[in-house]
């Protein structure tokens, strides 16, 4: 397989602020209150007065052996060889729901046309899939996400994972290490509740509706 793309988040930047989430709407035509390929989250953990909360955002993870793959009947989701991105072919999408029940994340979004779709890692700009396009890898000047470019705390990345690997302290790499997403997160800095908080980032939480 060509080398994986992905993205690179520092919880400890993330202002909660959900320019991420805007700019990707602006720029997959996307309207407020529609579908989200991109959210923020406030994850909290523990009981006063350890209390924690943490902001996270979050899109399609990119999975390794990506569930929504494998429950597709028409063979729409696809992880792609040539640089790990998995798309929704909206041609092929009957719109059935089944790969928003697998995501452990809710990434898929149904949205009003009756079909679905996510992230494609900014592959193109506009409300498609993606699935055409050439591989990142082969690009010589590779869009960048819409999410990283408005990012107003530089907590987003996105590119190969061997140079996200260069942002990544010793423990966002070992828990990269030890997940099957390609989204390297940024644990928070010297509090063990904190941690606990952001170790949900990573945790299944929903499986769509
Ligand atoms: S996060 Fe969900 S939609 Fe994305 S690859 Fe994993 S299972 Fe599929
Ligand atoms: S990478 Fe592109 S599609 Fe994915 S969340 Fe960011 S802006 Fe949206």
């Amino acid at each position: 397989m060509g080398e994986q793309w992905g993205f690179y988040f520092d919880t400890n930047k993330c202002m909660g602020c959900s320019a991420c989430a805007i700019a990707c709407k602006n720029r997959h035509g996307a309207e407020a209150g529609g579908v989200d390929w991109r959210r923020v989250e406030r994850v909290s953990s523990g009981e006063f007065p350890d209390y924690n909360e943490q902001n996270v955002s979050l899109s399609c993870m990119h999975c390794a052996d990506a569930p929504c793959e494998k429950v597709c009947p028409t063979n729409a989701i696809e992880k792609r060889e040539s640089d790990g991105i998995v798309t929704i072919d909206r041609d092929k999408c009957i719109g059935c729901k089944y790969c928003g029940w697998a995501c452990p994340y809710g990434a898929p979004q149904y949205g009003d046309e009756g079909l679905m779709q996510k992230c494609n890692l900014c592959l193109d700009k506009g409300p498609g899939s993606g699935a055409d396009a050439p591989s990142k890898n082969d690009q010589e000047d590779p869009l960048e996400p819409a999410c990283v470019d408005e990012c107003v705390g530089d907590a987003l990345h996105a590119g190969p994972i061997s140079e996200l690997m260069d942002l990544a302290s010793q423990a966002a790499a070992d828990r990269y290490a030890n997940d099957q997403t390609s989204v390297i997160v940024e644990p928070p800095n010297n509090d063990a509740t904190a941690e606990n908080a952001s170790n949900s980032i990573i945790t299944p939480f929903n499986a769509g509706d």
